[in-house]
């Protein structure tokens, strides 16, 4: 029998990547207080109906210039999205980290080679078919978890990607998009491995690859959640096939 070893390498999960140390830089301190939003230039009901209107065009314009909460004032680089924008598949992870807050673009640390060699184990890639965004547009100081107010403020952005992508199925990578797509705080060992649904949009929730990067055995959960992603998905898609031909 082959050994996890073994598993591992032939799913390019492994090597086992490690975050290195010392990844809160000056300024970015995950202690730090929470900033409160600047005041608001315009009402919030503005805001929202302005966001759920956006079209792909002012999309990346708007979150560039949005001040909606205080992670505007240390971010360098907003990290709206990247990928397919007419997907099937839409992953969405936490916030962005240093990386990304540098380049601009989700899952490009660490976290991110991982993956991308997951998605490659299924014969995707990043551009291709994946669109993948966070919960967070811009970079928790030292990586802390979002708190509600930076959520809720930036909860119209992700919004406004699902109903423009209207992508076939949904994964939530870790506790934080789960939270908020599901509503829920329950674990993730709790919600994986079962359909949930959201604007009736299958949905399917697995660890988050940072948290994949120091638990070794969670990987080949990861790896199970992710091919029933793809059945779920095969399903979805037969199931409506069916339905169109009748
Ligand atoms: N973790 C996330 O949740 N998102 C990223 O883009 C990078 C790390």
């Amino acid at each position: 029998m082959a050994s996890r070893h073994e598993i591992l390498r032939e799913l390019r999960l492994a090597p086992e990547w490690r975050l290195r140390r010392g990844d809160i830089v000056a300024g970015q301190d995950a202690n730090a207080p929470v900033e409160h939003a600047p005041a608001p230039l315009q009402s919030a009901a503005t805001r929202l109906g302005r966001i759920a209107t956006l079209g792909w065009d002012e999309f990346a314009a708007d979150v560039e210039a949005c001040t909606a909460c205080g992670l505007c004032r240390a971010r360098n680089k907003v990290v709206p999205g990247v990928g397919d924008m007419r997907a099937q598949w839409m992953l969405i992870g936490e916030a962005p980290g240093a990386e990304e807050d540098a380049r601009g673009e989700p899952f490009v640390g660490q976290a991110g080679k991982l993956l991308d060699n997951m998605l490659a184990a299924l014969g995707m890639n990043r551009r291709e078919n994946v669109y993948i965004a966070n919960v967070l547009k811009c970079r928790p100081p030292g990586n802390r978890t979002p708190v509600p107010v930076e959520v809720d403020a930036c909860r119209p952005y992700l919004e406004r990607q699902i109903a423009l992508i209207r992508p076939q199925l949904i994964v939530a990578l870790g506790k934080s998009a789960a939270s908020l797509l599901l509503g829920t705080d329950a674990s993730i060992a709790s919600l994986r491995g079962r359909v949930h649904r959201v604007r009736d949009v299958p949905l399917v929730v697995t660890y988050h690859p940072a948290y994949l990067l120091r638990s070794l055995p969670e990987k080949a959960k990861a790896w199970e959640d992710l091919l029933f992603a793809r059945r779920t998905l095969a399903a979805s898609l037969s199931e409506a096939g069916a339905a169109a031909r009748e």
